[in-house]
């Protein structure tokens, strides 16, 4: 089973892995926890030369070949090897959020990037993907504090966030067959029982 949790900044998604892992774990699962950008050694790197340095330093073109090429890598060393092997693999974002990102947000065209997850994800798609989805202002504030909002906000833009939000609204309507819209907001162990209601139907 694969599963992958999606959704902007601050919506306290990756508590949830955590949460959700534990759980399964309960359960006597095995279960592998990654996370993209990343989850191999070599995806891991290419994470650091994706997202650190300046903001603007490559085209959203780029940006979207470096984190396929990342995925790619992360596919064939980390989920394939552990999904042949029966086992449950959870996933901090995946290939929707550079649906999101790099497509609603930074304006990279859909057909290039469907392209590239037809060749690279291809039949590896999640049984299920939460997106959590929380009004952009609560999500940036919980994320980055006052200080660090600010910062932000102008780095990206309010409206790079907003359109990050319907980004994933969009892909919940077009993939209703593996995709839940959890609402975020909310204490923790409210938000953790919407993910439970919706993973509980792929129990053995
Ligand atoms: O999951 P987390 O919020 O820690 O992700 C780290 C950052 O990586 C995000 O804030 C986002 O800016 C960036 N990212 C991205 N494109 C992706 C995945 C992540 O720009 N496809």
């Amino acid at each position: 089973r694969f599963i992958t949790f999606e959704g902007g900044e601050g919506t306290g998604k990756s508590t949830q892995v955590a949460r959700l892992v534990d759980r399964l774990h309960a359960r006597n699962l095995d279960v592998v926890q990654t996370r993209e950008p990343g989850g191999s050694q070599g995806a891991e790197e290419i994470r650091n030369l994706a997202l650190n340095g300046d903001a603007g330093r490559w085209s959203p073109v780029t940006e979207t070949l470096l984190m396929f090429a990342a995925r790619s890598d992360h596919l064939e060393r980390t989920i394939r090897p552990a999904l042949e092997a029966g086992r449950w693999v959870v996933c901090d974002r995946f290939a929707d959020s550079s649906r999101a990102y790099q497509g609603a947000g930074g304006g990279t065209p859909a057909e290039f990037i469907e392209t590239l997850d037809a060749a690279i994800v291809g039949r590896t798609q999640p049984n299920l993907t939460l997106i959590f989805d929380l009004p952009v202002e609560i999500g940036l504030e919980r994320a980055f504090g006052r200080g660090l909002f600010e910062t932000r906000f102008e780095s990206k833009g309010l409206e790079f966030h907003q359109r990050l939000r319907r980004g994933f609204l969009d892909i919940a309507d077009a993939h209703p067959e593996r995709c839940v819209v959890i609402d975020a907001d909310g204490d923790q162990d409210a938000v953790e029982a919407r993910v439970w209601a919706a993973v509980e139907a792929l129990l053995p």
